[in-house]
């Protein structure tokens, strides 16, 4: 272990690998499968955000 290993890009949905350097990238920067077109976002924490209803009272 020296060199520091290029970053692979890994498709959630197809499963295929390949090098990040050679996939494209959305507009957002992020990388797009070259097979099935999956684009990678990252992880939210929060996960995705739902409309908050508080019971508002006008
Ligand atoms: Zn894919």
């Amino acid at each position: 272990m020296g060199a520091k290993d290029p970053a692979m890009f890994d498709c959630p949905e197809c499963g295929v690998t390949a090098p990040a350097a050679s996939i494209p990238y959305d507009a957002l920067g992020y990388a797009v499968c070259p097979v099935c077109a999956h684009s990678t976002t990252p992880r939210t924490p929060a996960g995705p955000v739902e409309s908050r209803r508080s019971t508002r009272a006008d």
